[in-house]
Order: structure tokens, then sequence, then C-alpha cells
């Protein structure tokens, strides 16, 4: 496998927001990193896979205290946790940050099992039983096979309604579970600015992961279509506006039924 140049990519956003990606990491692990600059502290709304270091690579934007967030605990959201001092998280995944579970430990999607493999390829992601969730080694000497979540210090345990406040900007807490329990989306009606994590975003939605809840995931959804959505900053693929959000909230509740 060839050596990356860099592990992170990065575009400006806004003036207070910048998102930053992993783009030898596989699509279905590539996560959107969205650092968010507040005037009394930042936000680093998830982390990535944590195979290089995070904190190195974004240095020149962090120029106050920074916390990390997890919109929920999966791998490709809170890797890179461990680097930052003050992790936040849902109560109902409050201790997957601190103690990762020994399954999410590998870079191979055949140590997940064909019927976990099957089961994302029907969702409509193009992956294969032997295929790594890399495609660069990050530095030479990377030994691809020690691959493992560090445990992060969960420092903040928030729920619905608790409030996210930055200085200038302040974030409600919406419980967004079906995709994982303690799914949540940081919500800014001011601006009608919505950070959903893997509630929504655009490309294939998983609702079948062990930890994952259909009934759930359809009351989030219902939940997420009266919001007076701007623009929605997700977990994974493009960020979009209201209507696509409708589009994909409609497109999964007749998926299911709904
Ligand atoms: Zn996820």
């Amino acid at each position: 496998m060839r050596i990356a140049d860099r592990w992170f990519e990065r575009r400006v956003i806004s003036d207070e927001i910048t998102l930053l990606w992993e783009p030898h990491v596989v699509p279905l692990m590539r996560c959107n990193i969205w650092h968010v600059r507040g005037k009394k502290r930042d936000l680093m709304i998830d982390t990535g896979m944590g195979i290089s270091s995070l904190l190195e690579a974004a240095q020149d934007l962090l120029d106050k205290p920074v916390t990390a967030v997890a919109t929920h605990t999966h791998t490709d959201h809170v890797g890179g946790h461990h680097e930052f001092s003050q992790c936040l998280v849902h109560r109902a995944e409050a201790a997957k940050l601190t103690d990762p579970p020994a399954g999410d430990n590998t870079l191979f999607l055949s140590d997940f099992g064909a019927k976990y493999v099957e089961m994302l390829q029907r969702a409509g992601y193009p992956c294969k039983l032997d295929e790594a969730l890399i495609t660069s080694l990050p530095y030479e000497g990377y030994d691809i096979h020690s691959f493992h979540v560090k445990p992060a210090p969960t420092t903040f345990v928030v729920d619905e309604g608790d409030v996210v406040d930055i200085g200038n900007r302040q974030f409600e807490v919406l419980h967004l579970p079906g995709h994982s329990p303690g799914s949540m989306g940081l919500w800014e009606q001011k601006t009608g600015t919505l950070f959903s994590g893997d509630c929504v975003y655009d490309g294939p939605l998983l609702d079948e992961l062990s930890d994952s809840n259909i009934g759930d995931y359809i009351a989030s959804m219902k939940k997420l279509r009266e919001l007076p959505v701007q623009i929605v900053h997700a977990g994974h693929d493009p960020s979009f506006g209201k209507e696509r959000l409708h589009e994909l909230i409609d497109a999964y509740l007749k998926r299911r039924d709904q």
C-alpha cells in the first residue's frame, strides 16, 4: 500500500466552519470532521478514525480551548477523541467513548463477517469482504494490523435539550437515536444550522447495524422533518438544504413503510 502525502484534507465553509476529512479512508468510514470556531471555545464535531493525529493536522485552527463532540461513538467518528482533553457525548453512549468495544479494533471488513458486509452492500455501499478500510498508509512503517480505538475522556455527558454554548453560538442537543442509541445532532435555531451526525446524510443510511433501531430511526426522521432547517452539515457526504433534507427523510420513511 502506498504512503499518503497527507492524511487530512480540508475546506473552509465559512469564517467559523472548516470541514476536514480523511481522503485515504474508504467512503463507508470517511466521516466529516467539523471545526466550529466560537468566541469562548471551539468545537470539533467528530474526529475521524484516529489513524493519524487530527490535533497536529488542525493545529493552526485551534487557538482556544476545544471540545471534541461525538455525534455518536462509531469508530469513524471518535478515533481522534483521545487527543482532546474535553469530549462531549450523549448519555446513551458515554460509556463507549471511555471504553471502546474491542470488536471495533480492525481496519479489515472481513473481521465484521460476511453477513455484515452483505448488509452494507444492500444499503448501498460498494464495499468488498476482502477490502481494507484505508487505501493508503499514513506513514512509512504504519502497522495496519495494530489499529485500535483509543479510550477518550467523557468530560461532558449531554441529553436532549441541553445547550452547547461556545460564546457567540448556542447549539441545542437533539437526541436522534436509530443509527445508534446515542446519536445526536447539534441544532442552532438562530441560523437554521444542523449538524446531523449519522442520523441523516446524503448517502446510504444505515439502520441495521448491531446497535441500530429502526423504530427509533423513524421517530428521529419525523422529528427532523419538523425543524426549520436552512443547512445540514452531516456526518458523511456533502451538506444540503431543507428541500434535500425532506427528500432524504421521505425516501427513508417510504423505504420503511411509513
Ligand atoms: Zn455511524
